[in-house]
């Protein structure tokens, strides 16, 4: 059985002809949670869209993987079949069509009554897709399509821009209900955060800081939230990136060691070689 439910390697990814994602390698257990941080246009919600297959975004090399199927020659609905759901940064209207009719087209057996309340959209359910919905709005409903099509690896795309305190936590807390919806069969995730608030509510497994189309560092995610609140991204790469030298070296302690030594000017000058 694969163990992976995303696998991606030495990905590139241009939209009308510039290169965005600039070879990223990124994998993703079966029941893994993981979150990525990054400034603005630095690509993340294109490596959604590639993700996704959508039209516009060209993979120049690399591949992607579901759950061990090439997406290449794959469209958005075949890569939607394989079990993967979106829930999108900027939500597309769709005049004409209501929520209710949408979610009906997408799952017919499962009974969404408790979820719209507690999402509260009992309001929303009536009307057109997203057609005059505030952040909040928009952001609840797009995990209530989650919901819906309860997809096992699920892509999300900062839940918490535009949306207020109140809403980030209703919307937490139901992001992390549909993740563990099947305690035995965990779902996977990959979550594009920008504030960390939907870490109170979520676990993640893996972080990653993403800059300029790459993943430049990967590491535990509360403690790349507290560096980014701290020192920014790009600082926060540097020092995180020292500390896990650091930590190597401690538990390495002979090369340590010797790192350190040849530093003095003393032993540099007297010996190229280790001194034991
Ligand atoms: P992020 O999600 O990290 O803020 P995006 O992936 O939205 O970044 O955007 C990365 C860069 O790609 C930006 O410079 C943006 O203008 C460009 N881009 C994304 N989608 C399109 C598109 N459909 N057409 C033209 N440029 C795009
Ligand atoms: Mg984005």
């Amino acid at each position: 059985m694969e163990t992976h439910i995303l696998d991606i390697a030495g990905l590139h990814v241009s939209v009308a002809d510039k290169e965005i994602i600039k070879g990223i390698d990124l994998t993703i257990k079966k029941g893994e949670v993981h979150l990525l941080f990054g400034p603005n246009g630095s690509g993340k919600s294109t490596l959604l869209s590639a993700i996704m297959q959508l039209p516009g975004y060209t993979v120049t090399a690399g591949n992607i993987r579901i759950d061990g199927t090439d997406t290449k020659s794959l469209t958005t609905d075949a890569v939607a079949n394989l079990g993967v759901g979106i829930s999108f940064q900027h939500p597309p209207k769709i005049p004409g069509i209501t929520l209710k009719r949408f979610l009906q087209a997408i799952n017919r057996s499962t009974d969404l009554a408790q979820e719209v309340i507690e999402l509260d959209l009992e309001a929303f359910i009536e009307r057109d897709i997203n057609v005059g919905f505030s952040g909040g709005e928009l952001k609840r409903a797009e995990i209530l399509k989650l919901y819906a099509q309860n997809p096992d690896l699920i892509l999300i795309d900062e839940p918490e821009s535009g949306v207020d305190i109140e809403n980030i936590a209703v919307i937490s807390k139901a992001i992390n209900k549909i993740l563990r919806i099947n305690t035995l069969n965990k779902k996977s995730a990959l979550i594009i955060t920008h504030t960390g608030h939907i870490l109170n509510a979520i676990e993640g497994d893996v972080g990653h800081i993403f800059i300029d189309g790459k993943i430049v560092y990967t590491g535990d995610p509360a403690t790349i939230m507290e560096s980014i609140k701290k020192r920014g991204y790009k600082e926060s790469v540097v020092f995180l990136q020292a500390e896990k030298e650091r930590e190597w070296d401690e538990k390495h302690w002979i090369q340590g060691l010797w790192k350190r030594l040849k530093t003095l000017p003393l032993v540099r000058q007297a010996t190229n070689q280790p001194p034991f």
